[in-house]
């Protein structure tokens, strides 16, 4: 999938925001509203220009207090668009003729490099507009275009104007969005815990098996199968042995032939032997593969050593809650990755094991919309404000920038205050609401207007 041209309208209370929005979004909406007691989402709209799929947001629809200065909130929403958009709709009223916070949002978007258009509304009257085209030209954004948003007059041509604009600078994201369909998985971990034993099981079965190509560094063998429909692609470390004068120091080629093969990988298989329980290896491995960014999961192998491999090994058994639950004890911030029990010598095991490899594959590149991020992150903040030096935390704007891994980013009135356990509550709601395991989340916290001292 690849990213839409996104355009925010930016403007003062008023001047027509939320009317040009219902415009360029069209019916959809508009039934929407017209359903009682279904308020609709003001902040957040899809729709297509000429085929082209593109994304409106109203800067109006951000949430504002009641204590919040007018100045402050047009301040916000000029950021949010600049960060956001594509292409800015900057909207004045003609009735009004030009404010100070208009030529305030103006400086904001003139110093920004994002390309603005100048959208002069409630225009509907041209014998007016001669005399106020000069004073909205010396805003410095350009010519200014008359239009009204209620009779829809020149929105059309508001579209073809800010493609044109966005056709210029445009560069859909290439690498996030990947069109490769194949599932990276690497299975690592230290020796002997079973990674051959593991990959043979995987792979003994009759599957449609391509051929081992080796991986682009010596240490790593690529396996490209069909599981269930799925192409995957497994990075494996085990099979190649280091000459027997390193052997002294197996961990520590262990350790880098893992991070190499967690490079190349969407899904990480941090394999440990449940008869040993972790070890720090263990611990750093995943620790690696969450900070790069990675799904992962723990495989907890030679299960069969301490419960009958006849027993079926998907069923939750007080073992393996104990087991999980010391580990997640242990490692407490990877506490959201999941755990699959194993036998690769018995063979048990392997099909949940891919199962949760690609489910958490898909929650890794998974992304949750803006209009219902916005929603769910003011419903939250709601049940648990948050006050720390004086201030109170406001979140004007959250966005989900990227995916692989999904990244956060939170436009508020005092980014310094946000301690990382107000993060993680946030990040537990959000894990329970989208069942979000083996993906790390990455948060990045942004003041919602520059400093005015700078
Ligand atoms: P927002 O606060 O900026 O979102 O403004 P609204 O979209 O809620 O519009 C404010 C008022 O202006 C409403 O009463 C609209 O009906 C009116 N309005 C919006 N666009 C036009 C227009 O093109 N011409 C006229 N005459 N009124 C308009
Ligand atoms: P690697 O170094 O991580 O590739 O580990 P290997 O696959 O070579 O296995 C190390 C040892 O553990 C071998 O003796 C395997 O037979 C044994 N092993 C592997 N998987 C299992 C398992 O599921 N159960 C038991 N009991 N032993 C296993």
């Amino acid at each position: 999938m690849r990213r839409k041209p996104v355009l925010a309208i930016v403007g003062r209370p008023n001047v027509g925001k939320s009317t040009l929005f219902n415009r360029l979004i069209g019916q959809r909406v508009a039934i929407v509203e017209d359903t009682p007691g279904v308020t609709r989402d003001r902040l957040y709209g899809e729709s297509d220009w000429l085929g082209q799929p593109f994304v409106v947001i109203d800067t109006g629809g951000i949430l504002f207090g009641e204590s919040d200065p007018l100045l402050e909130q047009v301040r916000v929403q000029a950021q949010v668009a600049i960060h956001e958009a594509d292409c800015i709709l900057f909207l004045v009223d003609a009735r009004d003729g030009l404010t100070p916070a208009d030529s305030e949002v103006a400086d904001l978007l003139r110093r920004s490099s994002k390309p603005t258009l100048l959208l002069v509304n409630k225009a509907d009257n041209p014998k007016h507009w001669e005399d106020q085209r000069a004073e909205f030209f010396a805003l410095g954004l350009g010519e200014p275009m008359p239009i009204s948003s209620i009779h829809g007059h020149n929105v059309a041509e508001v579209l073809e104007r800010a493609f044109a604009r966005i056709g210029e600078q445009w560069q859909p994201e290439s690498t996030e969005d990947s069109t490769e369909e194949s599932v990276k998985i690497a299975i690592v971990g230290r020796p002997n815990v079973g990674k051959s034993s593991l990959l043979n099981a995987v792979l003994g079965e009759p599957r449609a098996i391509v051929s081992a190509i080796a991986g682009t560094t010596r240490d790593t063998l690529d396996t490209p199968f069909v599981w269930n429909g799925q192409p995957i692609v497994l990075i494996d470390t085990a099979g190649i042995k280091r000459p027997s004068r390193v052997q002294r120091s197996l961990e520590y080629y262990a350790q880098m032939r893992a991070e190499r093969a967690i490079q190349r990988a969407d899904v990480v298989v941090v394999v440990i032997d449940g008869a040993a329980g972790i070890t720090h290896t263990d611990r750093r491995i995943a620790q690696k593969a969450a900070e790069a960014g990675r799904a992962l999961l723990w495989a907890v192998n030679k299960w069969d050593l301490k419960e009958p491999p006849d027993g079926n090994l998907e069923q939750n058994t007080p073992a393996k809650n104990d087991f999980a639950r010391l580990i997640q004890q242990q490692v407490k911030w990877l506490d959201y990755v999941p755990f699959v029990f194993l036998s690769a010598l018995a063979g048990t095991g392997i099909e949940r094991l891919l199962e949760t490899c690609l489910t958490i594959a898909d929650l890794h590149c998974m992304r949750v919309g803006t209009g219902e991020l916005n929603r769910m992150m003011q419903q939250w903040l709601f049940e648990r404000p948050y006050t720390r030096k004086g201030k109170t935390l406001k979140i004007y704007y959250a966005t989900m920038a990227s995916v692989r891994p999904p990244t956060i980013v939170l436009f508020v009135n005092a980014p310094e205050i946000v301690h990382f356990s107000y993060l993680r509550y946030l990040e537990n709601q959000l894990r329970r609401k989208y069942e979000y395991t083996g993906v790390p989340i990455r948060w990045v916290v942004r003041a919602a207007h520059e400093e005015r001292q700078k």
